[in-house]
């Protein structure tokens, strides 16, 4: 008999990957399904990125790289960080590891420990849980109600001398939520009043849709001396698959997430790290093109799931998901939002992320990372299901 450790047989994998890759199955038996679980872009890798790698393929950047990542790479990272969000770091203040997955990982796991509090706001992205929880720190749930901004009287209610760090993801995933810049202000004063670290997960930052994305270390050089930036290149740059993250922060943070990566992973693969030098020059009006596409079909979206009227939903600010308050469909018939998802897959044929995939049971998240033709098809699909049902 094989004996896992407890700290794996407690870990639970990533909820909305499962569905997705369940979603993926049944459209290659061939079953038409909708799927809009994606939790990234639908468009290509662009064309010079991809013309960065092949370069990087002939030019032999086939060695190991420095385990932070090449240095011109985090040159870039630090040049990108102090013109677009207007915070200086020096390069040896940068990681570039596998994702951003992997910088949260390593953040974690450099901060916290046995006896440690985290403070995550719900509705969450999973991962942040199950990474909290390898370490042996409790992850501190904090609900928020919709329109789910996060708010620093929020947090002050869950402070406790255990405290060690705060963490939270905006514009966010589920909700598109984006936190006002007044209300982070009031954050890092707290957090710097408090010795908190922040851990801020920014991979959303460019697919906003009103406003601006603030990042809460750039408001002052105390709350930038405990908080650690990070970001990517999945969301921004349609790169889900090439994987590469990074992670910006005070010196003794990152030295230590590079010594657990050189024993981990190293860093990530050469090939795509010249893929993410050259996305760093990408034109404003690609990315632009891309937001604008995002917000036509949000605009679309919003339009057709108003007139659902057993459903509600806050418009996102950001990213590319819609959070539906589908508590009026159940009880009779189906008892969780992970019931009426699962049925809404298998009779319905359209693909949803549950909300308890993201502690928030009785919602769904729909992702419009989908062509309007795709989009109308499932919402067409939704409303079906929803008075057939
Ligand atoms: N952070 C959030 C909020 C996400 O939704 C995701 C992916 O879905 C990630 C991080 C992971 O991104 P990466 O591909 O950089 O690891």
């Amino acid at each position: 008999m094989i004996n896992l450790s407890r700290r794996i047989k407690e870990l639970k994998s990533s909820p909305t990957l499962a569905f997705d890759a369940k979603v993926k199955r049944m459209k290659k038996e061939g079953i038409d399904v909708v799927n809009l679980t994606a939790g990234e872009p639908d468009f290509s890798t662009p064309d010079f990125i991809k013309t960065a790698a092949k370069a990087a393929i002939d030019d032999n950047f086939s060695y190991y790289t420095p385990v932070s990542g090449y240095e011109d790479l985090r040159a870039a990272i630090a040049q990108k960080l102090l013109l677009e969000n207007n915070i200086k770091y020096d390069p040896t203040e940068i990681i570039v590891g596998v994702g951003s997955k992997q910088i949260l990982y390593l953040a974690f796991q450099a901060l916290c420990e046995k006896g440690d509090e985290v403070i995550i706001p719900i509705p969450t992205w999973s991962t942040y849980i199950e990474q909290v929880k390898l370490t042996g720190a409790k992850p501190v749930l904090v609900k928020l109600n919709s329109p789910f901004k996060l708010k620093a009287q929020d947090i002050q209610k869950h402070l406790t001398a255990k405290t060690k760090a705060i963490l939270f993801n905006s514009p966010s995933n589920p909700t598109g939520a984006v936190i006002d810049k007044k209300e982070l202000m009031v954050i890092a004063d707290l957090a710097v009043k408090k010795n908190i670290f922040i851990i801020t997960d920014e991979v959303y930052e460019k697919i906003i849709f009103q406003g601006k994305h603030v990042s809460i270390a750039s408001l002052n050089s105390k709350i930038k001396e405990q908080t650690m930036t990070i970001n990517g290149f999945s969301k921004a740059y349609a790169m889900t698959g090439w994987r590469v993250g990074y992670g910006a922060g005070p010196k003794k943070v990152i030295d230590v997430m590079s010594a657990l990566t050189s024993q981990m992973t190293s860093s990530t693969s050469s090939i795509s790290q010249r893929a993410a030098l050259a996305a760093l020059s990408c034109p404003k009006k690609e990315i632009d093109k891309m937001v604008g596409e995002f917000k036509k079909r949000r605009e679309f979206v919003a339009e057709e799931l108003a007139k659902i009227v057993q459903i509600s939903f806050t418009k996102p600010e950001g990213a590319f998901y819609f959070f539906i308050n589908i508590k009026k469909l159940l009880g009779r018939k189906y008892k969780t939002s992970d019931d009426w998802t699962i049925t809404l897959l298998e009779k319905g044929k359209v693909g949803l992320i549950p909300g308890d995939a993201f502690c928030y049971p009785g919602y769904v998240r729909m992702s419009f990372a989908a062509s309007i033709n795709n989009l109308k098809k499932g919402l067409e699909r939704i409303k079906k299901f929803i008075n057939e049902n």
